[in-house]
């Protein structure tokens, strides 16, 4: 058999490796100027008047803008069910209940009428997730949060870069939007995440309390009085910090985001146009916006249809995921929230029926056909749809 091919691989190369080497050989190996060149690039390639604080991952980011729009003990915060766990347990970090909503089937996002029969008067934020890089629809969101009075925190784990018709995700007034640079995310630091806000007070909380709760503000009163050993503890902070290394990666990803966009979405194009006619249900993308194409997601008749398909892939060399396990079928969240699958019939039905297949943008032509080929020769051959 040829070489398995991965589910997901990072796309780095000599570029990401000489920018780190010489991060580390200018002697600047935790956060530094680097660091803050990223920020700068980063909200620039988001639009005007945005503030980019550079953060150890996005579950740090999600904690940290939870934590700037004062989240806390009592307080509810709306997450979808379809969703990684890191998006709800940042809201019990801080002491506050996540209420799990269902999605809407077509794009797996969150459902914003099942959200409004769940808001209470302890309600204070809503989590949406981009799933797999398609933008919520931010005319609605904003609808609904202005209705209910609540703070948006986007969970852009999946979505960088992408937009809908009307904005680009992360270029909003969202209190906070956060992207993640883990391994295999559309661009990667390795480890890292980025928040973003047009809100000087979030930034300004989020960059204390990435550092110990050492306020800046205060550090550079005192340096400008020549002491710049002094420094000023205003809370028990975090440490989330990233490093020069990892933004020097950034940098670099950050220039070719848009070009390995461009890859998976062509990726994406030839799936559609391969496994139109296979009894398959394929992604679609909203018109007039830019996917982000982080997970091409089909989904099969049923699960048994599903789990055929999976293996029959697996035989074949090909790796496939599944996005996501619902939260509310997770034990800690289902007993927590004291959830059966019925309160979410979307999320519950199209759990049993999703495989996440390979769109990595280092891809090469000939791997994309051999996932086609595996596709069309286990779907409807080896596992009946009917
Ligand atoms: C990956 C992911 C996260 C967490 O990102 P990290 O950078 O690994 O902390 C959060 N939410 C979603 C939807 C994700 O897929």
């Amino acid at each position: 058999m040829e070489q398995p091919l991965p589910f997901a691989l990072p796309d780095v190369g000599d570029a990401e490796i000489e920018a780190v080497t010489n991060a580390i050989r200018s002697g600047w190996v935790s956060t530094g100027p680097l660091t803050r060149q990223f920020e700068e690039k980063f909200a620039e390639a988001l639009g005007n008047g945005l503030e980019a604080v550079a953060v150890s991952s996005a579950t740090a980011g999600l904690h940290l803008a939870l934590e700037a729009i004062g989240v806390g003990p009592g307080d509810e915060v709306l997450v979808p069910t379809w969703t990684f766990t890191a998006t709800a347990e940042v809201v019990r970090y801080l002491g506050a209940e996540p209420v799990l909503i269902d999605v809407e089937h077509e794009s797996l996002n969150v459902d914003l009428d099942q959200a409004a029969q769940r808001v209470s008067d302890r309600t204070k934020a809503i989590m949406p997730v981009h799933f797999a890089g398609r933008p919520v629809d931010y005319r609605k969101l904003a609808d609904f949060a202005a209705t209910n009075g609540l703070e948006v925190v986007e969970d852009a784990a999946h979505a960088f870069p992408a937009s809908s018709a009307t904005d680009r995700v992360g270029g909003g007034d969202s209190a906070a939007t956060v992207f993640s640079f883990y391994a295999t995310k559309t661009m990667t630091t390795g480890e890292g995440g980025m928040l973003v806000t047009r809100r000087p007070e979030v930034a300004r909380r989020a960059r204390t309390m990435r550092l110990h709760g050492i306020s800046r503000d205060a550090f550079d009163r005192y340096r400008s009085t020549g002491s710049p050993w002094r420094y000023e503890v205003v809370a028990p902070g975090y440490k989330y910090n990233l490093t020069d290394p990892a933004s020097a990666m950034g940098l670099v990803q950050l220039r070719r985001a848009e070009s390995m966009r461009l890859r998976r979405e062509s990726i994406s194009a030839r799936y559609t146009e391969a496994f139109t006619g296979l009894g398959l249900e394929l992604p679609t993308e909203q018109a007039d916006g830019k996917h982000a194409w982080h997970l091409y997601v089909v989904r099969c008749a049923d699960e048994a249809t599903r789990d055929c398909f999976i293996s029959g892939l697996s035989a074949r060399g090909v790796g496939t995921s599944v996005h996501f396990i619902p939260l509310h079928l997770q034990p800690y969240w289902r007993e927590r929230g004291g959830y059966t699958p019925d309160d979410f019939l979307v999320a519950s039905r199209e759990f049993g029926r999703v495989v996440s297949l390979p769109i990595f943008s280092a891809m090469t032509d000939g791997q994309v056909e051999r996932v086609i080929q595996a596709v069309q020769e286990v779907h409807g051959g080896l596992c009946p749809s009917e």
